[in-house]
């Protein structure tokens, strides 16, 4: 994870103990220390989420200061945050990009899997673990290059025709 920005100070603020420090050499520091040097933790105290992730509410407002997770919610740096792999996917230089949620059937791996699939219905029972195993093997391996090629190259096509219908 990035440094963020301190909201109390407006400068980059580490979310890891530096690698000398005496009880907790580079470790993630966690809400409250966090929360602590915005300058936000209560004398009091502060749960950690609200009870089963439902934040108390106000005239129909939520209260920004209700438990840690509200509070950790809202910085721009924090919504900001992208996973891991793809800052990872991006500081090689490439661009990364998620298929739709709930939409695998854009994916050419799901076109490949069903044609594997096919093929190990039609070849008929196994008796053990190990021949299902093969069998799984040698129907990956039986559908053509040139086939998976092709799911390869229609896949960005279905991709297309799902985002222009999507409204
Ligand atoms: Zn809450």
């Amino acid at each position: 994870m990035h440094d963020g920005i301190n909201p109390l100070t407006g400068t980059p603020q580490s979310f890891y103990f530096p690698e000398d420090h005496p009880l907790y050499p580079g470790w993630f520091k966690g809400m409250e220390q966090i929360i602590r040097e915005w300058g936000l933790w209560p004398t009091n105290g502060l749960r950690c989420k609200c009870p089963r992730f439902k934040c108390l509410q106000r005239k129909g407002q939520l209260q920004p200061n209700c438990c840690c997770r509200r509070i950790l919610f809202t910085p721009p740096d924090f919504t900001s945050q992208r996973p891991q792999l793809q800052e990872f996917i991006k500081s090689c230089g490439h661009l990364c990009d998620y298929y739709p949620k709930y939409h695998c059937e854009l994916n050419f791996i799901e076109q490949y899997w069903g044609a594997a699939k096919l093929r190990y219905r039609v070849a008929g029972r196994t008796r053990t673990l190990n021949a299902m195993e093969k069998k799984m093997l040698e129907c990956l391996d039986d559908v053509p290059l040139e086939q998976i090629r092709r799911y390869v190259s229609y896949s960005p096509f279905f991709s297309f025709l799902f985002f222009s219908f999507q409204d």
